[in-house]
């Protein structure tokens, strides 16, 4: 459910603080502390899975709520023209923090990164 030594897990529980824009029951949004974008947050479910490979079943509709969520964050933070959501998964695809999370970037371009 929770993993004590994970970054993302202290955040769920307000161990560390972050500039949250959303929280539910299941998820919570909060802004990157490195944005690549100038609109740049994090939506993460608050249980703990580590990535994408350890996604099953019983995690899809929660997947589907993230995603679904990103378009409404987006126009709710001023952002009209378009976002990206990027899902880094494991060591190659570039993953460095084990909590599942999706990144949404949105803003005027040139971005920092992508
Ligand atoms: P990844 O490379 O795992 O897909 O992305 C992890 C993201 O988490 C990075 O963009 C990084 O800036 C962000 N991040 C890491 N630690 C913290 C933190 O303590 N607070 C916040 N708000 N973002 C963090
Ligand atoms: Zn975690």
């Amino acid at each position: 459910m929770s993993d004590p030594d994970c970054i993302f897990c202290k955040i769920v529980a307000g161990q560390i603080p972050a500039k949250k824009v959303h929280e539910d029951e299941e998820l919570l949004v909060f802004h990157d502390i490195h944005p690549w974008a100038p609109v740049h947050v994090l939506v993460i479910p608050k249980l703990h899975v580590a990535t994408l490979y350890d996604v099953g079943p019983e995690h899809e509709a929660l997947l589907g709520r993230m995603l679904a969520l990103a378009p409404r964050l987006m126009r709710q933070l001023g952002v009209e023209d378009g976002f990206r959501t990027v899902v880094n998964t494991g060591r190659n695809g570039g993953q460095e923090v084990f909590h599942l999370h999706m990144h949404v970037l949105g803003g005027p371009r040139p971005w920092a990164r992508g």
